[in-house]
């Protein structure tokens, strides 16, 4: 597939006149939307790459923050087995509000890597690859 240099009707590949407009497509002007096709094609696996490259960071992220997780709940079960009733009161308090917290800047984050790009707005439960909102591409 290609388009016509003159009309920018598309054209089969090797058509030689186009059919629209008469205009008659030059080996230089073949090799020119080629050219540009490579380039743009190009372009979309990078782009793909890079998405690609920032999915596995972010998953790398989860597992190191799952795995801390778990390093400090064993580590609060330690402390908690030595300290009396009263510090047992405290402490578990102290991690609730903590745990609290810090749901809450995860649910923040979350909201930030899932707004839309181009139009800003949420994009719940959205596994395909268009905005549900605005339309537009989003991976
Ligand atoms: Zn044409
Ligand atoms: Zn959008």
């Amino acid at each position: 597939m290609m388009y016509c240099p003159k009309c920018r009707e598309s054209l089969g590949d090797d058509i030689k006149i186009c059919p629209f407009c008469r205009h008659k497509i030059t080996d230089y002007e073949r090799k020119l939307i080629e050219d540009a096709r490579r380039k743009e094609e190009e372009k979309a696996l990078e782009e793909e790459n890079n998405k690609a490259e920032t999915v596995g960071r972010v998953r790398v992220i989860c597992f190191i923050a799952l795995l801390s997780i778990g390093l400090i709940v064993l580590f609060t079960f330690f402390i908690l087995m030595h300290l009396d009733r009263m510090q047992q009161a405290v402490a578990v308090l102290t991690g609730g509000y903590v745990f609290l917290g810090l749901m809450v800047l995860y649910l923040i984050f979350v909201k930030k890597i899932n707004d839309c790009p181009h139009c800003g707005r949420f994009l719940y439960r959205n596994y395909g690859t268009n905005c549900q909102w605005c339309g537009k591409r989003i991976r």
